[in-house]
């Protein structure tokens, strides 16, 4: 195995170091293994509140430049949700470019897990798109920077479930905020993505009697969401589908100039991370149409509860508990929004960012 930290060009390297000064990004390791193919970039945002800790996340990324906008963005995600959730954790996320279907493997894995371990635990990894439980299984036989363990490996299991609760709280607490009540019976949701959080929030949603519209570009995905939940499939252009509620569970940057405008929902509530194209101007349209939109790096925190559970010996019952309090939290953060009059994006930033200065000045 060759470790080769540094095979990019000295005009990328200044583009990567711009673009770590501007989102304020500690480290970022570029990992190559020519022996297994693996290319991948894990990126260390922040450790004030403790180590850097976020999934690994397997996509076919069209370029390499696309697969270090996606690490840096979704590190620093992981930076405020950590200390919005408060959390004793700094913010990281690896990526892995290739095709999760065909080109993953176990040597692949491993190879990935000597290069988290090169890290000596300033970065922990977890499961992302593309990313499974036995996937980390197979680090762990590299490294024990690693979590989303199974639990016969005193792991937490894919923190996917406890994912879609925090989601499922974190739209009840919008619908409160909105409607008055809580309750989520009657109303039309639109869920985009029914991969592993999305399929276990449909559960919910199906449970407390919502109407559920659902998309996927995985057509065997909805069938299955169709047959075992009765959801109602759409597909083609999605954004103007009236609905009380859209919860994006696919990819991130669903919200952006093209699509705010042809919303015709009441509520943005869903797990996939930076789900703001640009979170100030996105942040500020929504605000503007008057939607209101449940902050991703909030409300999706319930699998980084679960993971941080196995470092800091929590069972599942405290998870679940931890993990309901982004009701609470959500519903303090849109009422802040609306008497200072900010995005609630903003508002949960501002917060998130109170804790690490904080942190820093002691
Ligand atoms: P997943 O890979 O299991 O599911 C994603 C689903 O989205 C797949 O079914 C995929 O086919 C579908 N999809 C991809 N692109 C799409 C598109 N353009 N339109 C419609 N569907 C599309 O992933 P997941 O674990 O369910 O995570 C979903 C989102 O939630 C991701 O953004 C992830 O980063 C975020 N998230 C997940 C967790 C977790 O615990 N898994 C935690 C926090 C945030």
């Amino acid at each position: 195995m060759s470790f080769k930290t540094s095979s990019v060009s000295s005009s990328i390297t200044q583009g990567v170091l711009s673009k770590m000064a501007e989102m304020e990004h500690e480290q970022v390791l570029f990992c190559h293994d020519k022996k297994t193919g693996l290319k991948a970039i894990i990126a260390v945002h922040n450790t004030v509140l403790g180590p850097a800790l976020g999934g690994t996340r397997m996509w076919k990324y069209a370029t390499e430049e696309e697969a270090l906008n996606d690490v840096l963005r979704l590190s620093r995600g992981m930076t405020f949700k950590a200390a919005i959730t408060g959390l004793k954790l700094g913010g990281g996320k690896a990526v892995i470019i290739g095709d999760a279907k065909t080109q993953k493997n176990e040597a692949l894995m491993r190879s990935f897990g000597k290069f988290v371990q090169t890290l000596g635990g300033k970065y922990i990894t977890a499961e992302d798109v593309g990313m499974e439980t036995q996937d980390m299984v197979y680090i762990k036989q590299e490294t024990n920077y690693v979590t989303g363990l199974p639990e016969e490996m005193g792991g937490n299991g894919n923190p996917s479930p406890v994912t879609a609760y925090g989601v499922y709280m974190g739209m009840k607490a919008s619908a409160k905020f909105v409607w008055g009540n809580d309750s989520l019976a009657g109303k039309k949701v639109l869920v985009q993505g029914t991969g592993h959080v999305g399929e276990t929030l449909i559960d919910y949603l199906t449970k407390e009697n919502a109407t559920v519209f659902v998309n996927d570009i995985n057509e065997e995905r909805v069938k299955q969401m169709v047959s075992k939940y009765n959801a109602i499939a759409i597909s083609g252009n999605i954004y103007g589908e009236e609905v009380d509620i859209y919860a994006p569970c696919a990819l991130g940057a669903t919200l952006n100039s093209e699509t705010i405008p042809q919303l015709r929902c009441s509520i943005v509530s869903g797990a996939a991370n930076n789900q703001l194209l640009d979170e100030k101007l996105h942040g500020q349209m929504l605000k503007d149409k008057g939607i209101v939109y449940a902050p991703d790096f909030l409300i999706n925190a319930g699998g980084i509860i679960s993971v941080y559970a196995e470092v800091a010996g929590y069972n599942m019952q405290k998870t679940m508990e931890e993990t309901a309090k982004i009701y609470d939290t959500t519903l303090n953060i849109l009422n802040t929004a609306k008497e200072q009059n900010i995005t609630t994006a903003q508002a949960a930033m501002n917060i998130a960012q109170e804790r690490i200065d904080k942190a820093k000045a002691n």
